[in-house]
């Protein structure tokens, strides 16, 4: 089974800054067709839970109070490379907006809730070794294989004749009724349409009075002609 690096929070585990977490039941879903590795990089740096919350600014990570955790975030970052290299981990997904995690937006180091584009030092260090990140805000939808469609049933051929057999005998009764309901059998219909004909059997394809002339060139007065050439 493909393993996904996803961040903890989406999962449902409280590792947020404020001690919640950011479950994603799609995302939670995944576990059926693959196995899912939960991780937090802010944890696996050595952050408390529930903590300060942090921006980036000027390429560096200060919390609300004014501390530097940038090594704290950048060991997580470590962690995450080594831990994606261990299992051949190829995809993460990851929580959009956070220091570490965001793939396409971060807070801008205001603190006054602004986004700008940017990603976190987890998101672009996975980038950087080639791991596909996504974020719970992309369309996963592809992630969910395709089920195979069942082949048809094989029938041999003597099943098909039993088949067709078993058809025609349904049939049948149903064939017989429509005979009885034909007014006349073959033979009436033919005596109906000479009686009905006041010339007469005879008459039938072939009327006396019609000239018929042979075909040209071999009738009996040609032969005659000929023979008498030579
Ligand atoms: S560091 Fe990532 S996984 Fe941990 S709480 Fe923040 S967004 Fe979630």
């Amino acid at each position: 089974m493909e393993k996904i690096l996803v961040s903890a929070c989406l999962l449902g585990d409280n590792c947020k800054y404020d001690g919640g977490n950011n479950l994603n039941e799609f995302i939670l879903s995944l576990r059926e067709y693959y196995d899912i590795i939960p991780f937090c990089p802010e944890v696996e740096g050595g952050l408390p839970t529930p903590r300060s919350p942090s921006e980036i600014k000027n390429a560096l990570v200060v919390n609300k109070e004014g501390k530097d955790v940038t090594r704290n975030f950048l060991l997580g970052a470590e962690k995450a490379v080594s831990l994606s290299k261990l299992l051949g981990i190829r995809i993460a997904i990851l929580k959009e907006n956070s220091p570490s995690c965001g793939v396409r937006k971060i807070h801008d180091g205001s603190f006054q809730n602004h986004l700008i584009d940017g990603e976190g030092f987890t998101a672009s260090a996975l980038k950087r070794i080639g791991v596909k990140v996504y974020s719970e805000k992309d369309e996963l939808s592809f992630l969910i294989p395709q089920k195979k469609e069942t082949p048809t049933e094989f029938v041999s051929y003597k099943e098909r004749g039993k088949k067709a057999e078993n058809r025609i005998k349904e049939e049948k009764p149903r064939r017989d009724v429509m005979k009885k309901k034909t007014p006349y059998s073959k033979k009436d219909r033919f005596d109906k349409g000479h009686r009905d004909n006041p010339k007469g059997r005879k008459s039938f394809g072939h009327d006396k009075n019609k000239k018929s002339f042979p075909k040209k060139g071999n009738s009996r007065f040609s032969r005659n002609k000929r023979e008498k050439k030579y």
